[in-house]
């Protein structure tokens, strides 16, 4: 089992775990706001399933379909993720709603925030441990998880403060109220999830250091050559493409030009890992004068 399917295999549970002691949370108090709490624990549950078939499909080798790869499949997960989010906080605004006409004293309530609370440190750890992973893995759906279930600590936290201040004022209305920051606090972080994935959809270049470092493999391992130009850049999940052109002097033998190009996409392939280069081969008259990689 690889590294990334291990750590969704672990949100599921995890997320299952959570699951089950806020909604004992909600269920031994009747609070609004623990209730909130707990259906973003569902939506993380789902999410986290999605990501693990998402992650499968990722890791399936091109096929004549897909030669490119399946790698976008994450991208996938990561939207479906924010939607559900949104869903989620759609549905916590019309519970505090309903709470706001008709606030309520809370049944064991201290007893219901120490369960909730033990919840949030579970949630709190996974959380640190999916983003740290997830970006040394390159797994946008990981690092995608990782953050939504970190905003989920916090909305915890604001929630507990908001039951506790119910507790101690008796003024219940606290608990739809706070019940509502949930629910605009999630719809924000969704909004954002699903744009950062969008972006990934959209063939984004690597970040600015990552095509740094290519270009100076090009201009090293490029002896021989006389210009590479029209560079272009994109990822798709932990997979990188990068193609260019390359001129060379037009009497120059198909086998020698072919070793600069291997030597071009070994030095590319050691300093930025998993990805795949094309090389388009040109005689000196197609030297152009913009988009040039500078050769050493
Ligand atoms: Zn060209
Ligand atoms: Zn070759």
């Amino acid at each position: 089992m690889s590294a990334a399917l291990k750590l969704a295999v672990g949100s599921l549970l995890i997320g299952a775990v959570v699951l089950g002691l806020k909604a004992l949370a909600w269920w031994m108090t009747g609070s609004v706001a623990l209730l909130s709490d707990a259906l973003e624990s569902t939506v993380n549950l789902t999410t986290a399933f999605a990501a693990l078939i998402a992650i499968r499909v990722a890791q399936r080798p091109a096929d004549t379909n897909h030669p490119f790869g399946h790698h976008k499949a994450e991208f996938f997960s990561a939207v479906l993720e924010g939607v559900m989010i949104i869903i989620a906080a759609l549905f916590i605004l019309r519970e505090a709603y309903q709470g706001f006409f008709d606030p309520r004293a809370l049944d064991a309530p201290i007893q219901g925030l120490l369960v909730n609370g033990f919840a949030t440190v579970l949630n709190a750890v996974w959380a640190g441990v999916l983003i740290r992973q997830g970006r040394a893995l390159k797994s946008p759906a990981l690092v995608a998880d990782g953050k939504h279930l970190w905003t989920d600590v916090l909305t915890s936290v604001g929630v507990a403060i908001g039951v506790l201040l119910a507790i101690l004022t008796g003024w219940w209305l606290f608990d739809p109220i706070m019940a509502a920051l949930v629910a605009v606090n999630i719809l924000w972080s969704g909004s954002r999830v699903v744009k950062e994935s969008l972006s990934g959809l959209m063939d984004e270049a690597v970040p600015e250091n990552t095509l740094e470092r290519i270009r100076d493999m090009i201009s090293e391992q490029a002896d021989g050559a006389v210009q590479a130009h029209d560079l272009r850049t994109r990822h798709a999940g932990r997979m990188t493409f990068v193609e260019f052109h390359l001129v060379v002097p037009g009497d120059m033998t198909v086998f020698d030009a072919h070793e600069i190009c291997d030597r071009i996409e070994a030095a590319i392939g050691k300093a930025v890992p998993d990805t795949q280069v094309t090389i388009h081969v040109e005689p000196e008259h197609k030297l152009k004068h913009t988009n040039v990689v500078t050769l050493e």
